[in-house]
């Protein structure tokens, strides 16, 4: 996956038409506060977007994600269209809302983890001692969020 996605086109083929297009070497990681936005905008120049381990995400299955919301979001700007970023209560939206704003001085690049996601209320916790039986509450509501983003982004695009 190339690590870094230009906000004129899905690729870099399409950014040489119309735009431009950025990649680094494997190891190159971005500071995560380089990202200034949920929609893995560079902050000097949005219409640079991020994905991978440039990122600040770690792994393959993490990277193929943040590279899938990177390239819908590079979509949206190409129609000038402001992208409406993944919900925080879903996994891909944990994952960003963790590289842009954790504290960059002990950033560590992450894998996605049940820690990321979004916890479930108190009372709730308190009263589901299995915690398989949590991580599956999670995991329902975090793919009920991404389906609706999902959906939404279908009726509006
Ligand atoms: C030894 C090792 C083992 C790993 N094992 C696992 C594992 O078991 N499971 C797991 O989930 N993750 C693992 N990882 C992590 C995983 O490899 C990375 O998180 C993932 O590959 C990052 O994907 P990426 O697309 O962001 O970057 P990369 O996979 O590094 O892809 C970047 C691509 O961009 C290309 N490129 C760079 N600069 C340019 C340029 N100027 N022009 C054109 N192309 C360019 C590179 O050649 C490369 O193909 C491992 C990593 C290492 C180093």
């Amino acid at each position: 996956m190339g690590a870094a996605l230009c906000g004129r086109g899905l690729s870099c083929r399409s950014a040489r038409q119309g735009g431009q297009c950025a990649s680094a070497g494997t190891g190159h990681r971005a500071r995560a506060h380089t990202i200034g936005r949920r929609q893995l905008q560079l902050r000097a120049q949005p219409f640079i977007l991020i994905a991978g381990q440039l990122s600040g995400v770690e792994g393959y299955t993490e990277s193929i994600a943040s590279g899938l919301l990177a390239g819908r979001y590079a979509a949206s700007l190409a129609r000038g269209i402001a992208p409406t970023p993944a919900p925080r209560g879903s996994a891909n939206g944990s994952l960003i809302h963790y590289i842009t704003h954790a504290e960059s001085k002990r950033f560590q690049p992450a894998n996605i983890t049940f820690d990321l996601l979004l916890p479930l209320e108190e009372e709730l916790r308190r009263k589901i001692r299995d915690k398989k039986e949590r991580h599956r509450i999670q995991c329902e509501r975090a793919i009920t969020a991404w389906n609706d983003w999902l959906q939404a982004g279908q009726a509006t695009h």
